[in-house]
């Protein structure tokens, strides 16, 4: 079930900051609060879906589409074409912890993650 009240709910609408890489239609891409990697940056649809099943399960073809296009354009402002790693957590048992669909950008990577 979807939370309109999680903490990217609440950054899309503009009610919670954020430091904005990019943003279109489709989706927005920011900094993480807590990062684990020099770059370390969270790109976000619109659309209401809690995880990639979910999202891949039910946006429409255009909303998907249009995400990925968002995570290019993300990937190419930070100029990390050829070195970084896409991450969905899926799940709070895989380590999930905000359940609006997420995908971490990370480049760089100063230590370990568990993820
Ligand atoms: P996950 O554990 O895969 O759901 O990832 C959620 C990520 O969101 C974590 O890496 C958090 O550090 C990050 N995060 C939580 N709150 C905020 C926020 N207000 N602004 C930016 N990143 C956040």
């Amino acid at each position: 079930m979807y939370d309109k009240d999680n903490i990217f709910a609440k950054i899309i609408r503009g009610d919670a900051p954020s430091t904005q890489i990019y943003a279109d239609d489709y989706a927005i891409a920011f900094q993480n609060i807590a990062p684990r990697a020099k770059t370390h940056v969270l790109v976000v649809p619109r659309g209401e879906y809690t995880d990639i099943y979910d999202f891949t399960a039910n946006a429409p073809a255009d909303a998907q589409a249009g995400f990925w296009n968002a995570v290019r354009k993300t990937v190419e402002k930070l100029g990390i074409e050829n070195n970084f790693r896409a991450v969905a957590n899926t799940g709070a048992g895989a380590g999930q912890s905000v359940f609006h669909f997420h995908v971490h950008i990370m480049s760089d990577e100063r230590f370990k993650t568990d993820f």
